[in-house]
């Protein structure tokens, strides 16, 4: 990077569109738990950090009704409790929240450039942690009845389903976890899944199969989704016969993976061809100051603690990586220049 050497203050100054120019040591992108930590460790060492959460708080994991494997909660938490605790953590050492949804990332220059819709914020070090979102199923009737009857988030949606009948799509840890969760209010989960195994871990499906209110559909994909003004059903076929047919609900909940948030990076930084950003194993991107934690550059665990985890990394590099950088700005200028300036 050209430009790296060059640390210039921007602090206060305006855009031609009067945007405010306000420079900072650390921003971090995303209110989910990878950014958290690495708001709290970032605070804790005196890094001042900024931590743009975008519209809600917590991230995926707040959507989690009741966390069981998150350590040091025995009887278990729910996700969003989690997450308001973290914030309370990180502001506790000085880390600034804001709810401001990032627009434009420019890493080209130094400080790296982050563009809300009210400011322009120039970073010395960026961490990001924007997560992922749910993978859709792409067919007729899904995107139409968002909000009417599909639904990818089972703690948001499931209170709507009392003594109604569900289905799930998916084969995972999710569609088996967010399904037992929809038996709480549903009267009847239908569970279909693409292959006659599940990929879900064995817990998972041990109380799957023990639950009554649960029926399970093999080797099934879906077509459409049906309704009128809500969903009535989906059409599916059978993958080894290929009849298909039709199954009433009142609700599709979708559940076949997800995608990493990486489209304000694009091209900018490298990404495996699913979009996950790449980091070493010290949350480095491809580009020298920019770290990635959490979801967004994991696409194999998913899991509140190693973004937690990673999320801490990243702000321990992006600390380590700020006091070279202050070294070597700072290291003696030749004599001849010295008495020039
Ligand atoms: P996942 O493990 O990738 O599973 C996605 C499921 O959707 C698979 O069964 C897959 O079928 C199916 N699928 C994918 N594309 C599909 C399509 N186009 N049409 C129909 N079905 C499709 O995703 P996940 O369940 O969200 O889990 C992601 C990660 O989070 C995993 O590492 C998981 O362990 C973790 N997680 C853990 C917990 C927990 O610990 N309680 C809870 C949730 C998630 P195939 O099996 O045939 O590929």
């Amino acid at each position: 990077m050209g430009g790296m050497s060059l640390s210039l203050n921007l602090s206060g100054l305006r855009r031609e569109d009067g945007a405010e120019i306000l420079e900072r040591d650390i921003v971090i992108i995303g209110g989910g738990p990878a950014g958290l930590t690495a708001a709290l460790y970032a605070a804790r060492g005196q890094s001042n950090p900024l931590l743009l959460i975008g519209q809600s708080l917590g991230g995926q994991s707040a959507t989690s009704s009741e966390m069981e494997n998150y350590p040091g909660f025995p009887e278990g938490i729910a996700g969003m409790a989690l997450a308001e605790q973290m914030a309370r953590q990180a502001t506790r050492f000085g880390a600034e929240l804001a709810y401001e949804e990032v627009r434009e990332v420019d890493l080209s220059v130094y400080p790296f450039s982050v563009r809300t819709y009210g400011a322009e914020y120039r970073a010395k070090a960026l961490i990001i942690a924007t997560g992922a979102r749910a993978r859709q199923l792409g067919v007729p009737g899904e995107k139409k009845f968002i909000g009417h009857g599909v639904s990818f988030c089972a703690t948001c949606d499931g209170y709507f389903y009392k003594d109604k009948t569900v289905i799930v799509v998916g084969g995972g840890d999710s569609a088996l976890d967010e399904g037992i969760y929809l038996t709480r209010f549903a009267k009847q989960v239908i569970i279909i899944h693409r292959r006659n195994e599940l990929r879900a871990g064995a817990i998972l499906q041990q109380r799957a199969f023990a639950n009554p209110k649960i029926r399970f559909i093999w080797d099934t994909v879906v077509d459409e989704v049906l309704g009128d003004d809500s969903v009535t059903g989906v059409r599916v076929h059978n993958v080894q016969t290929g009849e298909e047919s039709v199954v009433n609900a009142d609700g599709v909940f979708v559940y076949i993976g997800f995608l990493p948030n990486s489209g304000l990076f694009r091209g900018q930084l490298e990404t495996t061809e699913d979009g996950f950003i790449i980091t070493d194993k010290r949350q480095r991107t491809s580009v020298p100051g920019v770290f990635a934690a959490g979801d967004v550059q994991d696409p194999n665990f998913r899991q509140t603690v190693i973004a937690a985890g990673a999320g801490a990394a990243a702000a321990i590099e992006a600390e380590r990586f700020l006091a070279e950088k202050a070294y070597e700005d700072a290291e003696p200028v030749e004599q001849g220049e010295k008495q020039q300036a």
